[in-house]
């Protein structure tokens, strides 16, 4: 069968192209043919894109697209694609979109009826659901925690019912704040694995309990350089949503009637959720009644 060019006869084509996360032999046959082919590729970061494509022997030239400028050029590259041009999307490292730019491009894309074509590859988040050996039936991307502690123990909070395999990407400089807030959040007994530098020269696959993974991390076994990216196992299933919503009742009852300390030890003893958690929980409630 012949080799089906890129190129379209009426109007252009939107690709979006998967990169490499480490590995350059990571970019796929035919994401090298769609940059080489493309009018234009659309980088995150020209000078990165640049020593991928200069790898590659790709001449193909360039545009930088982030955050700060992707709405203002959106409307500029829909244009060159109506009247026919190609365009490649990529960002620094695996899927574009995926803790990515390119939102507000491919939302006007559509908006403007133009022929939109993924060309798949690496991505850390499915790297990692591939080898940490949990639950991937379903699973749920949370991407980067917010920076600030208070913000990330609450977005946890939020997280303490989910039953699905949660994936988090986090950088080098909150890692270990991280995975204290984890064990704080879910116990340090729950499974999890540990990703770093995926594909690279230092790669380490690391499955163990979330204090294991603290430990390692503390002792050096993992060092605190490179990039990373967790999987932690979901709440068991058996306990699942109801146990949610009977422990906000439980809470809200022992609350009224027993001294806070008290009512804090009994929600955890009963219903085996981290002593802290129910703390906190507790207090939030106590905040709520008195407001
Ligand atoms: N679009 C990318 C993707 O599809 O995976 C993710 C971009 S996000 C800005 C970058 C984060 O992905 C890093 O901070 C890290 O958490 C994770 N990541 C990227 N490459 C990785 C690798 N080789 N090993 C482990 N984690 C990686």
């Amino acid at each position: 069968m012949p080799e089906q060019r890129i190129k379209r006869s009426t109007g252009g084509t939107l690709f979006v192209v998967a990169t490499p996360i480490g590995n350059r032999d990571d970019l796929s046959p035919r994401g090298r043919r769609v940059l080489e082919e493309a009018d234009l590729v659309a980088a995150e970061d020209t000078r990165h894109t640049g020593r991928l494509l200069s790898h590659f022997g790709i001449k193909t030239p360039q545009i930088a697209l982030h955050e700060h400028n992707e709405e203002s050029l959106a409307e500029r590259l829909v244009d060159r694609i109506e009247n026919g041009e190609t365009i490649a999307l990529v960002s620094d490292a695996g899927t574009p979109l995926i803790s990515d730019p390119g939102y507000r491009l491919l939302h006007l894309a559509h908006a403007r009826g133009i022929t939109v074509s993924p060309v798949p590859g690496p991505s850390a988040a499915i790297a990692a659901l591939s080898v940490a050996g949990l639950p991937t039936d379903r699973f749920c991307f949370e991407a980067f925690l917010p920076a600030k502690k208070a913000a990330r123990v609450a977005r946890l909070e939020a997280l303490a019912g989910e039953t699905r395999s949660i994936v988090l990407y986090e950088s080098v400089h909150r890692i270990d704040a991280c995975l204290d807030d984890l064990c704080g959040a879910f116990g340090p007994e729950r499974p999890a694995f540990l990703g770093r530098e995926l594909t690279k020269m230092h790669e380490q696959c690391v499955a163990a309990t979330l204090s294991g993974l603290r430990q390692s991390l503390r002792s050096g076994d993992i060092p605190a350089k490179g990039e990373f990216v967790l999987v932690i196992a979901g709440r068991e299933r058996g306990e699942s949503a109801t146990v949610e919503v009977d422990f906000e009742r439980l809470l809200t009852t022992l609350v009224r009637h027993l001294p806070g300390r008290q009512a804090a030890d009994l929600a955890a003893g009963l219903t085996g959720r981290p002593r802290n958690e129910v703390y906190r929980r507790m207090l939030a409630l106590r905040a709520r009644d008195d407001s």
